[in-house]
């Protein structure tokens, strides 16, 4: 080591240290520098320093080996230049591990006058805080963090500085955004917020459409529902999509029902209001009768709507009038025989219908008008008295086909539709026991009858169920009456034969 060359030995090993020293590297000097004041000289506390720098230098680089050979040597200089150089070092040490903050180097983040963060730089710090606000403004006009955020220059250790992630982490924590949102209420309550009116607006119309029978029903909800302009948490402001959802009571979230003791699925599918064919399609690992207590069975995701939308309309529509079969005894006729003694005729009339329907389906079918185009007339059949034997087959429980069983627009029709005037009666198809009546989704009010050897007929779309759960019921026994209730585009019969489970074609089985 030369005398001449060690000023600028000196200027590129610093230069080099606190570039290491900026890359966090050197914390060893941190931890050597503790030097105590005391009764030593000042020469003494110079020649520990050089001691602990040496111990520490020794365990760092080549380059820092280099430095360390540098300050033993500085010992054989004489004693200005070696206190005078060696106390700079220590001072750029120091320097280098404990500094103040400049304009374009590290900044103190502090939120509402507390430290949260040191970074690199203020450019960093701001941008990381306009992500941030960014972030929560893509559902929401403006926004702005509740909390004040100023950017110090300010005493800190190199350890402190945080990364891009753990700071956006950090802030986050800290932040919170307030925005001006349009609230959604329902009956007075606030549901939920959206960006502004004109997207309320929006999530509103969304849901008539959702609910429009068809162009000529008028659209209304049947709650008050009102706009209003609030300040919220710029996270609860909801996407239309979101708001819609939630309004129509299709929520995001599973809900689980945990089995107890006692329950089968039929409990648990009629306490929930779902089909156990529904709760089977949801749960396709679900053995109906293996559940066991504790067991969590998800349901479908039907929650009652938050707003009900509510169709109405005069429809004026012309329908065919057809009477039931007439059947006389005829002891006279030999056994198995029968006559047709009266050719019915199908007639014509035209109805005025009052219909409501909340949420897509019928709740109300009121005939304002009826006028009688062309009577109709029944078949009369004669049959021998002796033919009292009960047919084994199916029987049909309404009109003609209107419509058949298989694909229809695309998807499957699982059923045959059958004509029948509003309100005219549905003869069971066959004796046996009524296993559902009631309400079912789409199929409005429903019968399921079964008839035992996995034989199950269903009737749908009905205004009127006149049996119960349970009951027995003879074959051409009237168990209701034809309407247009669920998912239904007028009054019919939607009928079903169901064999072991499965829809079949029931012109098969008639
Ligand atoms: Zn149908």
């Amino acid at each position: 080591m030369r005398n001449r060359k060690r000023p600028s030995l000196m200027k590129t090993l610093l230069v080099d240290q606190l570039d290491k020293v900026k890359k966090g590297m050197p914390t060893f000097f941190v931890k050597h520098l503790k030097i105590k004041k005391g009764s030593v000289t000042l020469g003494e506390r110079l020649a520990k320093q050089r001691e602990i720098l040496k111990q520490g230098l020794i365990e760092a680089s080549n380059t820092a080996k280099e430095f360390a050979a540098f300050l033993v040597g500085l010992n054989k200089q004489p004693a200005l230049i070696r206190y005078g150089l060696s106390s700079l070092v220590v001072i750029m040490i120091v320097l280098g591990v404990f500094t103040y903050a400049r304009a374009s180097g590290p900044c103190a983040v502090e939120i509402d006058g507390q430290r949260v963060a040191v970074v690199k730089n203020k450019t960093l710090a701001n941008e990381i805080v306009n992500s941030l606000i960014d972030e929560q403004q893509r559902l929401v006009t403006s926004v702005k963090p509740d909390q004040s955020i100023t950017f110090k220059t300010a005493l800190f250790s190199w350890g402190e500085v945080l990364n891009e992630s753990e700071y956006k982490r950090v802030l986050a924590s800290h932040l919170s955004f307030e925005t001006i949102a349009t609230g959604i209420t329902v009956n007075g309550g606030l549901k939920c917020a959206v960006k502004d009116q004109a997207t309320a607006e929006l999530v509103l119309e969304e849901l008539k459409q959702t609910y429009q029978v068809d162009p000529g029903f008028i659209t209304a909800f049947e709650q008050d529902v009102d706009l209003v302009d609030l300040p919220v948490q710029a996270n609860r402001v909801l996407s239309v999509e979101k708001a819609t959802k939630l309004l129509k009571g299709e929520s995001d979230v599973s809900r689980y029902y945990t089995v107890k003791q006692g329950d089968t699925i039929w409990d648990i599918s009629s306490a929930m209001n779902v089909s156990a064919e529904e709760l089977q399609a949801v749960n396709p690992d679900l053995n109906p009768d293996k559940i066991q207590i504790g067991q969590q069975i998800k349901m479908v995701g039907a929650l009652d709507p938050i707003i009900n939308v509510v169709a109405s309309a005069e429809k004026t529509v012309q329908e065919e009038i057809v009477l039931a079969q007439e059947v006389r005894r005829n002891p006279n006729l030999p056994y198995g025989q029968s006559k047709v003694i009266q050719q019915g005729e199908k007639g014509l009339k035209e109805v005025t219908y009052h219909i409501v329907a909340v949420n897509g389906m019928e709740t109300e079918r009121k005939v304002l008008k009826e006028t009688v185009l062309k009577e109709a007339k029944p078949q009369i059949v004669e049959r021998s008295s002796q033919t009292m034997i009960a047919s084994r087959g199916l029987s049909r429980p309404a009109g003609a086909i209107l419509s058949p069983f298989g694909m229809r627009n695309g998807s499957m029709h699982t059923g045959v539709d059958l004509s029948g005037a509003y309100g005219s009666p549905i003869a069971a198809s066959q004796a046996g026991t009524v296993i559902r009546a009631g309400w079912y989704g789409g199929y409005g009010n429903c019968i399921d009858i079964n008839h035992g050897g996995g034989v199950v007929t269903r009737y749908a779309h009905l205004s009127s169920i006149s049996v119960k759960n349970g009951q027995s019921v003879e074959k051409g026994q009237t168990i209701g009456k034809v309407g247009s209730t669920g998912r239904s585009s007028g009054p019919h019969l939607h009928f079903e034969v169901i064999i072991n489970g499965v829809p079949k074609n029931p012109v098969g089985y008639l």
